[in-house]
């Protein structure tokens, strides 16, 4: 057997705890933010059926033409899928349980989800998203109720650079006009196109204007606008969006080309993108997509919700010089001698009962040794025992900033470690 060290799979990373303390903090950040729109939270499993996500997602997308992990279950053969996205799993889970009818619901997710794509600065095969989708809700104004919330969120996080682009993408009619026009626009000038637009050009020609090759941008940029076919109704939702938006002094900027990675999308579409990240720009993407709970077998509802990529949130964070918060000690307890270990167990677990966060030191040494380990710990005040302290049932503090050291009861404990962490 080879003795080999074993590396995570590639693309798939792992957060050590430095880096976790502030995953921590921006977790918390972000559920009081969802909670204050009154979301509430779901879990879905990060395991499907197949199925589900090429029902969802659409047959020709990158996504479920070559980004999934899929696999068959080894012992009954069924077709599984690491989940690439939350959406298609959380309107799953609303209609297996039947929370939709009479109930609109505001929920919201986290987690990992799973593409296979080439990693990259912001771009990994393992990733994390918060989700959020309102579900039952047709009118403009949860679409603006949802951006609107993404703009609170930047400030919150101080996030000064992050600019919005909007979109429609209109209803079944004037989707299909558009299509029309935009195959025989593209037939037009079939050889300007690249492999994989020719191959979309019958079966998804809007992906054609999603493409990233700088080759075919001159191309798109003149190529048919759905916004000219643009139905009554949909034009109306668009614009009681942007006025809302206006209203709340949010910047937008409308982009005709941005029309999503997904099939799913109907109306109102936007992303949240920053330059600062290369390629990797979009921190934050969604719309409405009013057909998808009916595609997934469900009585028709609207819909609408949007993820964010916590690797690229954070990253912004990071670049903005934002300290990682540390993990925080309170004290630490050193001890030696026999009585005084059972001493420094009791004492440990009572100042736990009175809220402090302590380390308990394990594995002997000397007073010094165990000192070090203490001033290394971060934590702001050390309990040191010994045997002598034990007999006595007292225990010496010590402010690990500098100062006098001082030996108290246990019973006066607590109340002098409060006085040294708060001193400082
Ligand atoms: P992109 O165009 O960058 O591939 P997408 O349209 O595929 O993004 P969505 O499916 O809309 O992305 O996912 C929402 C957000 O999740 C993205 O805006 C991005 O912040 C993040 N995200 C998507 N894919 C990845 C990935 N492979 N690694 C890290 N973050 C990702
Ligand atoms: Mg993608």
């Amino acid at each position: 057997m080879s003795n080999e060290t074993i590396q995570a799979v590639r693309g798939m990373n792992d957060i050590l705890p430095d880096e976790a303390a502030l995953w921590l903090w921006f977790e918390e950040v972000v559920r009081d933010w969802l909670h204050s729109y009154g979301y509430r939270n779901i879990r879905m499993p990060l395991v499907e059926p197949t199925a589900l996500f090429k029902r969802a997602i659409g047959e020709v997308t990158d996504i479920v033409e070559k980004e999934m992990y899929s696999f068959e279950d080894a012992m009954n053969g069924d077709h599984l899928t690491l989940r690439p996205e939350g959406t298609a799993s959380c309107v799953r889970a609303v209609l297996q349980h039947n929370l939709l009818y009479n109930a609109p619901q505001r929920l919201y997710y986290s987690g990992q989800m799973f593409r296979h794509e080439r990693p990259q600065k912001g771009r990994y095969r393992q990733f994390h998203q918060f989700g959020v989708e309102a579900l039952g809700f047709a009118g403009p104004d949860i679409d603006a109720e949802q951006i609107l919330m993404c703009a609170r969120l930047w400030k919150k996080l101080g996030l000064t650079d992050v600019t919005l682009q909007l979109n429609t993408l209109g209803d079944a009619a004037s989707r299909h006009a558009h299509r029309a026009k935009l195959i025989a626009y593209f037939e037009q000038h079939a050889e300007l196109l690249d492999a994989e637009a020719q191959r979309r050009l019958h079966s998804n020609p809007l992906r054609i204007l999603d493409s990233k090759n700088p080759a075919m941008q001159e191309l798109i940029a003149g190529a048919p606008k759905l916004m000219d076919e643009l139905e009554e109704d949909a034009l109306k939702h668009f614009e009681a969006v942007q006025a809302i938006l206006k209203r709340h002094d949010v910047p937008f900027e409308i982009n005709p080309r941005l029309v999503r990675g997904l099939d799913y999308y109907n109306r109102t579409v936007f992303e949240w993108v920053t330059t600062r990240l290369g390629a990797q720009g979009t921190i934050c993407a969604g719309g409405r997509y009013d057909g998808l709970v009916e595609q997934i077998g469900g009585k028709p509802a609207p819909a609408t919700g949007f993820a964010m990529g916590v690797e690229r949130l954070l990253a912004l964070l990071q670049d903005d010089g934002m300290a990682l918060p540390k993990a925080e000690v309170d004290v630490y307890v050193v001890h030696q001698g026999e009585l005084a270990c059972q001493l420094a167990s009791t004492v440990a677990e009572q100042l736990r009962d009175d809220g402090l966060r302590v380390v308990l030191h394990c594995g002997g040494g000397s007073f010094k040794s165990q000192m070090k380990k203490a001033d290394a710990s971060g934590a702001r005040v050390a309990v040191v025992i010994g045997d002598d302290e034990a007999l006595a049932n007292e225990v010496s503090v010590k402010p690990m900033q500098g100062g006098e050291q001082e030996r108290v009861s246990v019973q006066n404990l607590t109340s002098t470690v409060n006085k040294f962490i708060k001193r400082e």
